[in-house]
């Protein structure tokens, strides 16, 4: 017998379960690794394997927000850094781990609860009880399909195409402008980055000629052509290609020159505070530090901060910002939850992290309460805020924690004071939350009333 039942012992749903299981609640985690079934990714049997790098990323709690997450997370008991911490390996600021030693770990604290139990089995329909779905990118396919069926087919993604994103601070708009094609000065909605021939060729050319990331053996069958076709692959096709795509510089008067540039970058908003801009058009399997240099060659975009760098990948997400409460219940099926990177977040804290909100949230359901959603000052907050209403829903991506989630600092301030506002700001608010106790649930609706 159980309480609530959870699929998939990943990152996620390991830290979903411990949270639940510290709190008293009895959890069924069914893994399917184990019952002689594996992802195409990971190599072991271990609850929570990290299936590429050894690293949580940066540890810095006064200027990142990844390490502020992690800071966050260590307040609330989280499995994952308790084992993360105990395992750590050296890497500067940055928290990696022992692989090996790190998921054993985190296998044993969560075999060994008495309130746990782990099965190895792998689940193919939705359960109707209470329960929390967090079978990651990889989910197996009879699950996916289930999923499919029950939020709709054109809301559950099976790749990523991700553009990359700006911080709109590091936009210098001297040269890039607001406007819209064919503006007449009443929607200003995309940031247009203005090229000269020579600029394009360049361009043209550090696309063709830069080093790309090769795709997986797993992804090679990959429908990305449907629509989201690599920007590289696009000016293969010809040098003029991305001039009659998403470069056109048609209708795009720059106010500097009164005409039309000879080719323009637009860049769309991204978030609802406005803070973060992607680059339309622009998904790509270039190597990072490739994306970096590149883009920065794009007039406009010399300073520009990254939040996120463009890519393909195998990754099966939901469009969250419509189909999932603030709590992250499934609108439509409310005994659902979803938790980790099918959510469309990105990375392996950020999985846990929303694992250790989706454990919180059931546990105090359970409990007959409602825990309102941590402040969206905090790390957590703001990648649920993102997650659960913030994003595009038609446009939704997964995404890393970063600071353009959160609210802005209001005024001007300095680059390196800023980040240590928001951390600032991050822990009162965090304090504040765990200390004001959670309302009861509302009382049940009558059908009739
Ligand atoms: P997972 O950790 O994948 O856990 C999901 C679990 O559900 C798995 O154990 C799976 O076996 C199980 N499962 C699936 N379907 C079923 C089913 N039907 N029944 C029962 N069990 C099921 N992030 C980083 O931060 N750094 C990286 O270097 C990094 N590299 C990545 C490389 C690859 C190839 C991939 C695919 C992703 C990578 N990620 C990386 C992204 C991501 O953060 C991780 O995939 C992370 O593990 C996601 O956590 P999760 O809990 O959502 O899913």
């Amino acid at each position: 017998t159980h309480d609530i039942h959870i699929v998939g012992g990943g990152l996620a749903g390991s830290e979903a379960a411990w949270q639940l299981a510290e709190a008293g609640v009895r959890v069924r985690l069914s893994e399917m690794r184990g019952s002689g079934e594996r992802t195409p990714a990971h190599q072991t049997d271990d609850l929570a394997e990290l299936v590429c790098s050894n690293s949580f990323r940066s540890d810095d709690a006064e200027a990142n927000a990844v390490g502020l997450l992690h800071q966050e997370m260590r307040g609330l008991g989280s499995l994952i850094l308790r084992e993360a911490d105990k395992h750590r390996v050296p890497a500067g600021s940055a928290l990696a781990v022992d692989r090996d030693g790190y998921s054993a770990g985190v296998t044993a604290a969560l075999a060994d609860h008495p309130n746990v139990t782990l099965v190895r089995e792998r689940i193919d329909t939705l359960p109707d009880g209470p329960t929390i779905l967090a079978t990651g990118p990889l989910t197996a396919a009879s699950l996916a399909e289930a999923i499919g069926a029950a939020t709709g087919k054109e809301s559950l993604a099976f790749f990523d195409a991700l553009a990359p994103i700006v911080h709109r601070d590091s936009i210098d708009m001297d040269v890039a402008w607001f406007a819209s094609r064919w503006d007449k000065g009443e929607t200003k909605d995309y940031i247009n980055c203005p090229m000269t021939k020579d600029e394009y060729l360049a361009f043209h050319t550090g696309l063709v000629e830069g080093e790309k990331t090769p795709f997986k053996d797993w992804e090679k069958d990959t429908p990305y052509f449907e629509g989201c076709m690599p920007i590289e692959v696009m000016a293969e096709r010809g040098v003029d290609t991305l001039r009659y795509g998403p470069m056109k510089p048609v209708g795009l008067d720059d106010p500097r020159t009164g005409r039309w540039p000879y080719a323009v970058v637009q860049l769309r908003q991204d978030n609802a505070q406005g803070t973060l801009w992607n680059i339309v058009g622009f998904q790509t399997k270039l190597r990072h530090s490739e994306q970096v240099r590149l883009f920065r060659t794009i007039p406009g975009l010399q300073n520009a901060e990254f939040a996120r760098l463009g890519g393909l990948h195998r990754n099966t997400f939901i469009r969250s910002p419509e189909l999932l409460d603030p709590t992250l219940r499934l609108k439509s099926r409310p005994n659902i939850r979803f938790a980790g990177q099918i959510t469309g977040c990105e990375g392996y804290i950020e999985s846990a992290a929303i694992g250790l909100l989706a454990g919180r949230f059931a546990a105090a359901e359970l409990r007959g309460e409602t825990l309102p959603p941590p402040p969206v000052e905090t790390a957590l907050g703001a990648l649920l805020g993102h997650i659960t209403g913030g994003a595009e829903a038609e446009t939704y991506q997964p995404m890393n924690v970063n600071f353009g989630l959160f609210p802005p600092i209001p005024g001007r301030t300095k680059k390196a004071d800023r980040k240590r506002m928001y951390t600032d700001r991050g822990r009162a608010a965090l304090a504040e939350w765990l200390n004001s106790p959670p309302p009861p649930a509302p009382a049940p609706q009558r059908e009739d009333s």
